[in-house]
């Protein structure tokens, strides 16, 4: 089995959501996409914590089999503060103190180099270079951002971009980094860049794989107890890299069954805060919620 490596955030997240508020809670794009990956595999993360962040969240992530050799711990945690209104699918920012991740420098250890699925979650496009350069033998590049890097760094975004296999963004970064209204514009344009598969996730609305003259719709799962939205993005990368390097193949079928994985763990995420749901489903769940999926598009 090919176990990924995810590059990512480890965070302290404030999060307000109609549901609730909850202060300095485990996050990060990271973190949630290995917790998600780890239903698949056994993901290494390169990632940087402060001295502030608390042991308890690494036991979490290493008795789930997430290998933590690629941690440095430096300085004071990557800190974001966001709030959603009844419309989940836009987070607002209020805060975000870059930390630790201003001086973080993404060497991976050796043990990571040879590694062949690599997701590149939300993070500086300039440290997801980094990684990409350090690699020696990938098959499988993944790559997510979101609006802060579109509007901060486009020019080294766009470079790393075209280095990956598949570019993952949601409805809202399509459009701002095409500038179009058009999601099928936005996503030819990315294909444009070199990748093999542009996802663009809709939130609960499901989300579209484009590739070279295809292209696939994936439901969103009916949520009813939704309390916190945060990470479903990560979630949802992490499931499908992780389906991904399980498999060890990236044809459509591969791409189209991690998709829908991917956004049933999604769906799991966002019922409670932080990772509570996360750390309390198991693979039967979330092949339960996938079986349900397929079921509903039958027609
Ligand atoms: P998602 O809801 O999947 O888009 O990601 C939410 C996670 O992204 C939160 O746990 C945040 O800590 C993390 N995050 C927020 N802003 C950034 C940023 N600019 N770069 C990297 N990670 C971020």
């Amino acid at each position: 089995m090919n176990n990924p490596i995810i590059v990512g955030t480890l965070a302290l997240d404030t999060v307000e959501t109609p549901f609730g508020r909850k202060e300095g809670v485990l996050g990060g794009s990271a973190c949630y996409a290995a917790l998600a990956a780890s239903f698949f595999s056994h993901p290494g993360i390169v990632a940087v914590a402060g001295n502030d962040f608390p042991e308890e969240h690494l036991k979490l992530l290493s008795d789930k089999n997430i290998n933590l050799d690629g941690l440095e711990r430096t300085g004071k945690t990557f800190r974001w503060e966001g709030s959603y209104e009844y419309d989940m699918n836009e987070a607002h920012t209020k805060k975000t103190e870059l930390n630790a991740l201003s001086d973080f420098k993404a060497r991976l250890p050796d043990s990571y180099r040879l590694a062949t699925h690599i997701f590149l979650a939300n993070i500086d496009p300039e440290l997801q270079m980094k990684v990409v350069e350090q690699l020696e033998n990938p098959e499988v590049i993944m790559l997510d951002t979101m609006n802060f890097w579109i509007e901060n760094k486009k020019d080294k975004l766009l470079e790393v971009m075209k280095k990956a296999n598949i570019i993952v963004m949601n409805d809202g970064e399509a459009r701002m980094l095409h500038d179009t209204a058009s999601l099928m514009k936005s996503a030819h344009e990315t294909l444009k860049l070199g990748p093999e598969a542009v996802i663009i996730k809709k939130g609960e609305h499901g989300s579209l794989l484009f590739t070279k003259g295809k292209h696939f719709n994936a439901p969103g799962y009916p949520l009813e107890a939704l309390k916190d939205p945060t990470g479903c993005g990560d979630s949802f990368g992490g499931g499908l890299i992780g389906h991904l390097a399980k498999k060890g193949v990236m044809d459509d079928r591969a791409l189209r069954k991690g998709i829908v994985l991917g956004s049933a763990i999604a769906s799991y995420n966002a019922e409670d805060f932080s990772v509570g749901r996360l750390t309390s489903i198991t693979l039967a769940d979330i092949e339960k919620r996938f079986g349900e999926m397929r079921e509903m598009r039958e027609f």
